[in-house]
């Protein structure tokens, strides 16, 4: 999705930005952080998780803060996938909004109009 808008003449680049607006997922359906999949053994005698890597896959969905431990959140298995999918979301949110940001400081370099 890396564009190189010094290369681009200006209404290619407000061209662009319209495409890019367009891309951006619903801001309602947003989730920072990843989802880390999880193996645990039962410690039940006998059981066959023992010798393998555990039960599983149990989701969780980590979220970081600045100077704090990663909080991390049980996902049911039932809400796996659209969390996957805000997930995503919100990756795709901050590329295209980089993208648009890149597009008006090169304007602003050139003394366009924003
Ligand atoms: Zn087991």
């Amino acid at each position: 999705m890396r564009s190189q808008p010094r290369k681009q003449t200006s209404v290619a680049l407000r061209r662009r930005r319209r495409q890019l607006l367009r891309h951006l997922p619903p801001l309602d359906r947003l989730l920072r952080g990843s989802l880390i999949e999880r193996y645990k053994p039962c410690g039940k005698p006998g059981c066959k998780c023992a010798r393998g890597p555990g039960h599983g896959p149990k989701y969780y969905l980590s979220v970081s803060y600045p100077g704090l431990r990663p909080r991390m959140d049980y996902v049911p298995q039932e809400a796996h996938a659209q969390t996957a999918e805000f997930v995503a979301n919100y990756h795709r949110a901050r590329e295209i909004l980089e993208a648009i940001s890149e597009i008006n400081r090169e304007l602003l370099r050139r003394r366009e109009a924003l």
